[in-house]
């Protein structure tokens, strides 16, 4: 089976880079690392190469490295235990010259090295025996074929290799067209079948993924549904994916069951099954259907059923998964500051959407994906979008910078699930992933001003009336919080920060230590401490966040000049 991680392309290198594109552009997904200080326009820039391929290798993902075949392998030998998990590994010549696989036998190493040699016009450097003479690998089935045997494997291919022949049962394109000495009275077999059956070692049996199974909103468990395998004596490594109408898509035990048995769960609008029903459908799709109990010939008060395909069932083909909405903050800038969690969600989102400027603080990690750009103040109509897009069965990202829940779109997206709610949202899944907030960078820069209360206060007045606003700084002021202005000053909004100054100088003194932190993590990053008396509109913009201290924060110059603010953790 092909492992579904995306794969990592590595390179040491600037030199590499052509090469590199080219497996890139057939990888979809792929990330492409280099070693930092000598490469540039990567995803991921890495100063380690040993641990970062260890780590790499460790999380099952693929490695393509543009590098010599025995920097990888003396980079791995530490961490290779188990070939049954081990991912594909594959030492790619910097002139493209050599693709040689090197670990992986079982997940796929041959097949994607015979892919990234096409895309580089040179054959793949293919050592594995039995792949050689038979075509074939029978240890890693093709997708929709699962191996039920492994352990009887070796001996089984050693006697193929010896010369014995083979008897097939059942239907297998892949082993039909490959170079197996097929022969109906071989010693040794190969079943394909989707019963549970007792294994000899002289016969491999493979598990077509044909069994569809249906579940609804009153479905059981993992349980329910292994006892209704066995009832019908079918093997649990057939099923090809679970099978509901989209209304049920919420239904945890669906996802669990899904996840427990490896394959996905799969769900029908009713558009879909319409559309099957007046246009026709596959078999796989019948069965599916079949299953779901939405057929005519189902019964009322079906919960769970089975249905067979003839062939193996290729899931991605039928129905939609359930939607996701991933709600993200990048943090303030660049990637050393966002979270791995963030990172994975970009790396597996399928659409991306947000204002352009956060868009393009994701960099590459964006590459792939659909982007659907808005303005910055459109806020609702984007959350409406992204819920729709979702609903359709997309992986949608939408990106804030910060954190996605400080003055960002994670309440916009619950604010339109709250007042504008829409049926087909109900089966999204909605996750809110945080960020660093512009405050925490600013603060960390200077040294710790939010370090006892504070408040963050916008001082936008698009989104609420100024005297709210004014009447909220003079409280935070009288009750002596450090305060966070967040959008200070835009072209159109200049007179705000000098009234809100105004307000604060009624109860704190002239000298109150200020931090000005302008374009925190980004290129051109400014942080520096002024006086409350100095605070003016021209010493801000938008891309600026604000600390004000409180009357307890307090400035410390260094030998070394700077000049660190703190706000100490007690009253004394
Ligand atoms: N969700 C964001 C805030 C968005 S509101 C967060 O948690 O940081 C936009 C305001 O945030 C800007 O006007 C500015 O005040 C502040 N801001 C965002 N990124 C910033 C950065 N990198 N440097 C300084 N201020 C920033």
């Amino acid at each position: 089976m092909l492992t579904k991680v995306a794969p990592a392309v590595v390179m040491l290198g600037q030199n590499s880079l052509a090469v590199a594109s080219k497996i890139i552009n057939i990888l979809p997904g792929a990330t492409l690392y280099g070693l930092d200080g000598r490469t540039s326009g990567v995803d991921v820039s890495f100063t380690n190469f040993g641990e970062t391929l260890r780590e790499l290798f460790a999380e099952g993902t693929p490695l393509i490295g543009i590098c010599a075949a025995g920097i990888l392998i003396r980079t791995l030998a530490p961490v290779i235990s188990d070939k049954r998990q081990e991912p594909p590994v594959i030492a790619v010549a910097e002139d493209g010259s050599a693709v040689v696989p090197l670990l992986g036998g079982l997940n796929g190493v041959n097949d994607l090295a015979r892919r990234i040699a096409e895309a580089l016009d040179v054959s793949a450097s293919i050592t594995t025996t039995g792949d050689l003479r038979f075509r074939t690998a029978l240890l890693s089935p093709p997708p929709g074929y699962h191996l039920a045997n492994p352990e009887d494997a070796k001996t089984f291919i050693s006697d193929l290799l010896a010369g014995g022949k083979v008897k097939l049962e059942g239907t297998a394109p892949w082993l039909s067209n490959s170079q197996i000495p097929i022969d109906p009275k071989g010693e040794l077999t190969i079943r394909i079948s989707d019963r549970s059956s007792a294994v000899e070692p002289s016969c491999l049996v493979y598990h077509p993924a044909t069994v569809a199974i249906g579940m609804n909103d009153t479905s059981g468990d993992e349980k329910d549904v292994l006892a209704l395998l066995a009832q019908a004596g079918l093997a649990a490594s057939s099923v090809a994916g679970i099978f509901a109408p989209i209304s049920a898509a919420k239904n945890p035990a669906i996802n669990a069951v899904a996840s427990a048995l490896g394959v996905p769960a799969r769900f029908f609008t009713s558009n879909q099954l319409e559309t099957h029903l007046s246009q026709g459908y596959s078999p796989a799709q019948a069965a599916a259907i079949a299953a779901t109990g939405t057929s005519p010939a189902a019964h009322a008060d079906m919960t769970l059923a089975i249905a067979i395909a003839p062939q193996p069932i290729d899931p991605s083909t039928i129905g939609q998964p359930r939607g996701r909405l991933a709600i993200i903050g990048t943090g303030p800038g660049g990637s050393q500051w966002m979270s791995p969690e963030v990172k994975e969600i970009l790396k597996s989102a399928t659409d991306l959407v947000g204002y352009k400027t956060y868009l393009d603080l994701v960099g590459g990690l964006g590459n792939g994906k659909q982007r659907h750009e808005s303005d910055n103040r459109e806020e609702l109509a984007r959350a409406k979008m992204a819920l729709d897009l979702a609903s359709t069965g997309r992986y949608v990202a939408v990106v804030s910078s910060g954190d996605p829940g400080i003055y960002a779109m994670a309440a916009a997206v619950f604010e339109v699930l709250d007042c504008h709610p829409q049926a087909e949202w109900d089966s999204v899944e909605i996750y809110v992933s945080p960020g660093i907030s512009a405050m925490q960078a600013a603060a960390a820069a200077i040294g710790a001003p939010l370090g006892h209360d504070f408040c963050a206060i916008s001082l936008s007045d698009i989104l609420k009336p100024w005297s709210i606003i004014e009447q909220r700084i003079a409280a935070a002021a009288e009750a002596d919080f450090v305060i966070a202005f967040y959008n200070p000053v835009s072209k159109e909004r200049t007179w705000q920060l000098a009234a809100a100054r105004d307000i604060l100088l009624r109860y704190r003194t002239p000298d109150t230590p200020v931090v000005l932190a302008r374009n925190v993590g980004r290129p051109g990053q400014t942080v520096k401490a002024i006086a409350l008396d100095q605070l003016a509109p021209a010493v801000a913009d938008m891309r600026t966040v604000i600390l004000v201290g409180s009357t307890k924060t307090r400035t410390v110059k260094r030998s070394d000049g700077s000049i660190a603010v703190y706000t100490p953790r007690q009253y004394s």
